[in-house]
């Protein structure tokens, strides 16, 4: 392992920042050795302020229609073998019901862009998930919406904002996406999101088609001054029914060696070790949380539309009953020294603020 990233990588620890030279010099710097230093110092960074602490999300997908044309995604709009469903709000409360149960304080919402979710009908939902455990939050990922709409559901109650940025270079946007959506109105959004006042994230994959070491400096570069509450990260996973079907997935490892450095970056970020990164990888949960993740989300959703939530190929928790997944997890994440805790699990303020 070279000098220059143990260097960088202690350098980061004690200023938080990077320029985007050395940003690109640490992906490149990536190897097995280096990942087990900056895992190092990601495991201690994240002891300081969550402890052994694991929060949980409970991940409800309440519909596989989208009227985007994502070229990486399993429920693109032109994918015609995808089989669509959309959760009704009763069908949305029983998950919340029967996850309030199993211990989760924190709901997400993750969903295509399904135009049936107007405003009212979401804040609809929001509002009665909110009155009925009260003590719990609610966390959407719906996609791109207007100002209005994004401030609509933040007063029903809507407390956090998952929206991955993808990749921070407007051309490898290009590159990912239909003409029709921009990289211009991604990152806009999450300004609006930022300026309401949502709890907000971000977040790309990791050897996505066409990525480059310098895409990925960009994408820590903007994360470093973005400064997001959360971070959602995972490899991309060809699906067989879209135009990247060819090409391979992203490695588990990197995944992990990113993961440490946005630790590191910022150390009380909440930081999910992703459903992606255990289907690349059978422990690649645990390996997440070992380089730093403090964050899993169980599925929810109903069992019957499990299997129909597909945006990669070989998911994995499509067969089990939450009951299940949630034991799963918890024995996974007690396998690596770690418990899950039941609370809300919002960001801790830390005196060193980003
Ligand atoms: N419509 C919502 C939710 C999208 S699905 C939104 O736009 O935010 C959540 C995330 O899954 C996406 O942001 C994307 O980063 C990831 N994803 C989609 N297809 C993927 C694939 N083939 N491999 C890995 N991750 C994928």
């Amino acid at each position: 392992m070279s000098a220059d990233v143990i260097a960088l990588i202690d350098r980061l620890a004690k200023t938080r920042s990077l320029t985007l030279e050395e940003w690109t010099a640490a992906v490149s710097g990536f190897s097995p050795a280096a990942a087990e230093y900056a895992a190092q110092i990601a495991l201690s960074e994240r002891r300081k302020v969550y402890g052994n602490d694991v929060y949980i999300r409970g991940l409800i997908e309440i519909s596989n229609i989208c009227k985007n044309d994502c070229l990486y995604c399993g429920i693109r709009h032109s994918n015609r073998k995808c089989e669509r469903y959309r959760l009704q709000k009763a069908e949305i409360l029983a998950c919340c019901k029967e996850g309030y149960a199993l211990g989760f304080r924190t709901f997400v919402l993750q969903g295509g862009e399904d135009p049936y979710y107007t405003d009212d009908v979401l804040c609809d939902i929001i509002s009665e998930i909110k009155a009925t455990f009260s003590d719990c939050a609610v966390t959407l990922g719906m996609g791109e919406r207007s100002f209005e709409s994004y401030k609509r559901l933040f007063d029903a109650g809507a407390d956090r904002y998952l929206l991955r940025h993808e990749t921070a270079d407007e051309a490898h946007y290009r590159k990912l996406h239909p003409a029709d959506m921009s990289f211009k109105a991604r990152m806009e959004c999450l300004d609006f999101l930022r300026d309401i006042g949502y709890q907000v994230g971000c977040g790309m994959m990791v050897g996505s088609p066409y990525q480059t070491e310098k895409h990925l400096a960009r994408d820590l570069k903007f994360i470093e001054t973005f400064s997001p509450d959360m971070c959602g990260i995972g490899p991309f996973i060809p699906h067989a029914d879209t135009p990247f079907r060819d090409f391979p997935a992203g490695s588990a490892a990197l995944t992990c060696y990113l993961l440490s450095l946005i630790r590191i970056q910022k150390p009380n970020i909440l930081l999910p070790s992703t459903t992606a990164l255990g289907t690349v990888d059978p422990n690649g949960r645990e390996k997440g949380l070992l380089a730093g993740a403090n964050v899993v989300m169980p599925n929810l959703s109903p069992a019957g539309v499990r299997g129909k939530y597909l945006l990669y190929d070989n998911k994995i928790c499509t067969g089990d009953e939450a009951a299940e997944c949630v034991r799963c997890m918890a024995r996974r994440v007690e396998n690596v020294g770690f418990q899950i805790v039941q609370n809300r699990g919002d960001i801790k303020n830390t005196k060193e603020q980003n």
